[in-house]
């Protein structure tokens, strides 16, 4: 596996392997890699030749009083990963390859829709850090193809919106979840939650399901679902944040008329904000 940290060195390797006629799929992350994030270069080896996964802690998409400090980097431990699966070039800039003028005067890209709603109204900012790093990665690596995991649906939907407004020839796919054993979504963030939390945690799966089982009664009322769902998450420790049922396509809040759904949630159990969706088709 290839390793560069410099965006410029990067950039003249892919525009060599580009001249030669490879195709390119990536995978970006912030590293301390599970099983998601290798699924996901899984999935990029059957999309294009040459596979370049990123590793960067991006501090633009954090809050101030988020955990960027405290995110985990376990760099050695993820490129042997990245070995096992057989990615083939690993990126991993600095703050400063990247944000060289310092991060608070960079040029930013906006996506004007679906980023208010959900992740975007508890983390104001969030997705503002999110598409300019895209953007700065797209720019650097020139894929093809770009896998998302759909873990983070509402990152997915905001990427594929940059992507048709600013007409970028980058197809995006979306990765299905990864899961452990009971349930939870793999995440990088759950090496923060202590044992008895890691048990507790397999409750925001299992009310995403029952609610998906209400939802499929017609005569269900929709804000009913969600109330219940908060009830039965609060009883079991977890402060919630949202638990919203949506458009999938828009974000919108769902009415009896929306067929194709999204049940959306996030809330903290102890120090970890899990995030978790289900999409529903009703029919
Ligand atoms: P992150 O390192 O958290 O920024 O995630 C990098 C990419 O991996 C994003 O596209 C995530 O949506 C995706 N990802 C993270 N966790 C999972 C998971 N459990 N299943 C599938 N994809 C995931």
């Amino acid at each position: 596996m290839k390793i560069f940290s410099s965006p410029t060195e990067l950039q003249s390797h892919i525009v060599n392997l580009k001249k030669q006629g490879k195709s390119v799929a990536f995978v970006p992350t912030m590293g301390n890699l599970h099983q998601g994030h290798l699924s996901l270069v899984e999935l990029a080896k059957q999309k294009a030749d040459i596979v370049v996964c990123s590793i960067f802690v991006n501090p633009t998409q954090f809050g101030p009083n988020e955990d960027f400090d405290s995110y985990p980097r376990t760099l050695e431990q993820d490129t042997k990963k990245l070995e096992q699966v057989g990615n083939q070039i690993l990126f991993t800039p600095t703050n400063n390859d990247i944000y060289p003028q310092g991060k608070e005067v960079h040029s930013s890209v906006e996506v004007n829709r679906l980023t208010d709603k959900l992740c975007g109204a508890s983390r104001p900012g969030h997705f503002r850090g999110v598409t300019t790093i895209v953007n700065i990665l797209f720019n650097i690596v020139q894929p093809d193809v770009a896998i998302f995991g759909k873990k983070d649906y509402q990152q997915y939907l905001v990427i594929r919106a940059m992507v048709k407004d600013l007409m970028m020839p980058i197809k995006i796919i979306g990765a299905e979840i990864a899961r452990e054993p009971n349930g939870l979504a793999m995440s990088s963030r759950n090496g923060f939650l202590a044992e008895q939390e890691k048990k507790q945690s397999s409750y925001l799966r299992e009310v995403i399901l029952l609610s998906q089982k209400q939802l499929e009664d017609p005569k269900k009322d929709i804000n009913e679902v969600k109330l219940q769902a908060c009830k039965l998450l609060q009883n079991k420790g977890f402060k919630v944040d949202y638990f919203e049922i949506v458009e999938r396509n828009t974000l919108e809040l769902a009415t009896s008329n929306d067929n194709e759904l999204l049940i959306a949630a996030a809330a903290w159990l102890g120090k970890p904000r899990l995030i978790d969706n289900l999409e529903v088709n009703l029919n």
